[in-house]
């Protein structure tokens, strides 16, 4: 649904993306994530047509957003990092008013009104001027206007940002709902909000992409824990004539079944998407009668992998 290829854009001496590729497949929901300053406001401004790129494209549905922006922009839900809302309009005659806009036509209105109003949960403060709403209820008006002409594809820039912890649950449960029937793409520099809300994020730091995976891979190391049912004192051993595996400790599983943490080589200097030393250990045990309990790969939160990539970077 979305690709983009080589991207760079310069802001005078600051580069604030270099060479940035990554596809979006349609039914997604991908975090952007980032430090403050990594370039993702930039890249979600170049995605919807509102910045022009030093160089590299962007498709989305297969369409170059700089030489169809209307056709694309027609098509994206966009919700900028701080909506232009006007303060002294009511939430109704806003969204009427965007509606307006986006040139939906007026028999179709009504409809599509009530749906993105219901959908966000403000069909009881239609009457209140904007400026009066919490600023939660203000983020909602500003997604209400971004699925107003069902979108199929929404970018969110930062959505959760200044809301206190119960509107964040809220607004995270909205975008949860709305991407039941859209591809999402949201930026955020909170790593809990990638967690709690997708399947897959892109990580970027400096301007570049440093990692783009599922979080369940980036999550992975190269590491693995094999528990058996019952001591073979040869498995160390064993494990450790692996051309993979570098060494491998052992110890006692949470229910008191003996357990081997088998540390994979690439564990000091981790690629972003970790080796799986799964399948070979699954042969050995297999080859050997070995009574496994349990095999998997050993996790690390996406805060450390966050940190890991943060610092090569500091250390470059
Ligand atoms: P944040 O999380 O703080 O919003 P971001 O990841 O969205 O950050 P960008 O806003 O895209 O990052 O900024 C990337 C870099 O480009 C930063 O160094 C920023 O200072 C710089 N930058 C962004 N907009 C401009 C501009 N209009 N003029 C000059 N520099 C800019």
């Amino acid at each position: 649904m979305i690709d983009v290829s080589h991207l760079s854009k310069s802001y005078g001496p600051i580069e604030a993306l270099r060479d940035v590729s990554f596809s979006i497949a349609a039914g997604e929901i991908v975090g952007l994530l980032g430090p403050n300053g990594a370039g993702k406001t930039t890249i979600i401004k170049i995605l919807t047509g509102y910045l022009q790129p030093d160089a590299g494209t962007v498709l989305v549905n297969g369409l170059d957003v700089l030489e169809h922006t209307r056709e694309v922009q027609a098509q994206i839900g966009y919700l900028p990092e701080t909506a232009p809302l006007y303060p002294e309009l009511s939430v109704q005659a806003y969204l009427k008013m965007m509606a307006d806009l986006r040139q939906i036509p007026v028999e179709q209105q009504p409809h599509l009104l009530s749906e993105a109003i219901y959908a966000t949960g403000l069909q009881d403060h239609l009457t209140r001027p904007i400026g009066q709403l919490s600023k939660g209820y203000r983020q909602r008006v500003g997604l209400a206007q971004a699925i107003l002409h069902r979108p199929r594809l929404l970018i969110l820039d930062e959505p959760t940002v200044g809301l206190d912890p119960t509107q964040i649950v809220e607004t995270r449960n909205l975008i949860r709902r709305l991407a039941e029937h859209s591809t999402v793409l949201f930026s955020t520099h909170i790593l809990s909000e990638v967690e709690a809300l997708c399947d897959r994020v892109i990580i970027l730091i400096n301007g570049q992409v440093k990692a783009d995976a599922r979080l369940s891979e980036l999550e992975a190391t190269s590491d693995a824990i094999l528990v058996l049912d019952q001591r073979v004192p040869e498995v160390p051993e064993t494990l450790k004539h692996l051309p993979q595996v570098q060494g491998v400790g052992v110890f006692k599983s949470h229910d008191g079944f003996p357990a081997y943490r088998v540390l994979g080589r690439t564990a000091k200097d981790r690629p972003p998407v970790a080796n799986d030393l799964c399948p070979a250990i699954y042969n050995l045990a297999r080859e050997h009668n070995w009574p496994v309990r349990e095999l998997r790969r050993d996790v690390r939160t996406l805060e450390t992998v966050f940190n890991e990539l943060a610092t090569a970077e500091v250390a470059q």
